[in-house]
């Protein structure tokens, strides 16, 4: 079978950092542009819009969009009408709606849309999730926190509207929490840390619950020196379940541990290339409802400006 021919369409620091060695690695798929206003790829064809691209050439099968999610959707517009398979990175939009028609395209035109939830990849992830099948889940704990100048430096957007501040991070865990409960769950109350310079949250607290009343709390934050945490703690009627390093580790009371690093964007390709077998497209909009919800349901508290 011929390999996916992918472009990269917004070359910046996940783009550099994860999806050009994970297109590496994966067999049968294959990196043939790089579509981005300022930055190329020595050795790969460079465009600095998408329809030049696409008019211009070389061919393509797919797309796989890195720009900020302010530009997303309309990139993924024009990739689906060129009859491209895409790949958007997360969150995949700027706002729950705008993904709808995206979807109605992807499913009319046979093409894959993947909404790319890389957290879920993560290697104790999926282990996680069939262990807590069989479980009572008591209570759940999330803290992400991290130091926004050393993971996003010089990224204005992400204070921008649609940028999602501290949710750009703390929507991962979320995309975890949606996948490995056995039930949904939705917002109770959020409490967002604006600084007075931006617009968009550097700190959110958050309750969730789900129809039995479970107790879901999060605590994002981008101010967060020294040691980082991307840790889920579940308690459950067969002890505690440890969720930690972005979910690339599991810790359980009944000695199911598991540990792997750097597995995400690989297992990520794999997915894409399997489902643009069939055109088959993989759209979980739970995660983004939730990072909507909190924003619709939140008091704001206007904290000290920040500065990059
Ligand atoms: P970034 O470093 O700012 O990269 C975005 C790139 O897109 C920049 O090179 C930007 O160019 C380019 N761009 C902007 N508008 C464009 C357009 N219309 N057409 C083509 N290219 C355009 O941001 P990033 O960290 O890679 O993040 C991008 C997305 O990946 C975000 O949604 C983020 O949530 C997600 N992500 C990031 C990470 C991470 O650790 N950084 C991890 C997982 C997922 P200019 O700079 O010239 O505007």
């Amino acid at each position: 079978m011929s390999p996916l021919r992918v472009a990269i369409v917004g070359f910046g620091k996940i783009a550099r950092d994860q999806h050009v060695p994970a297109i590496a690695a994966t067999e049968g798929v294959e990196l043939v542009a790089v579509v981005d206003p300022h930055t190329s790829l020595p050795g790969v064809p460079h465009a600095t819009m998408l329809d030049q691209l696409l008019r211009d050439g070389p061919d393509i099968d797919a797309v796989a969009i890195c720009t900020p999610p302010q530009v997303r959707q309309a990139q993924a517009a024009i990739a689906l009408a060129a009859g491209k398979h895409v790949m958007l990175e997360k969150p995949p939009g700027a706002t729950v709606a705008e993904i709808t028609p995206l979807q109605a395209v992807a499913r009319r035109s046979q093409r894959t849309l993947l909404a790319a939830w890389h957290s879920r990849y993560a290697p104790a992830v999926e282990p996680a999730r069939r262990l807590l099948v069989d479980r009572k889940i008591t209570s759940v704990s999330i803290t992400w926190k991290e130091d926004v100048r050393v993971w996003h430096p010089g990224q204005a957007w992400i204070f921008e509207p649609g940028g999602l501040g501290v949710f750009d991070p703390g929507i991962n865990a979320l995309s975890i929490l949606t996948h490995i409960l056995p039930q949904p769950v939705f917002i109770t109350s959020a409490d967002l840390a604006f600084p007075a310079n931006r617009d968009a949250p550097i700190a959110a607290s958050l309750a969730f619950s789900d129809p039995q009343g479970l107790k879901i709390t999060a605590e994002f934050d981008f101010r967060q020196t020294g040691p980082q945490s991307w840790d889920i703690d579940i308690g459950t009627d067969g002890g505690p379940v440890t969720l930690s390093h972005g979910g690339a580790r599991l810790t359980a009371a009944d000695g199911q541990n598991a540990t792997a690093m750097h597995a995400e964007y690989p297992a990520l390709y794999r997915r894409f290339s399997e489902l643009a077998v069939n055109g088959e497209s993989d759209v979980d909009l739970a995660p983004l409802q939730l990072v909507a919800d909190a924003f619709l349901l939140g008091r704001r508290r206007i904290v000290e400006p920040f500065e990059d």
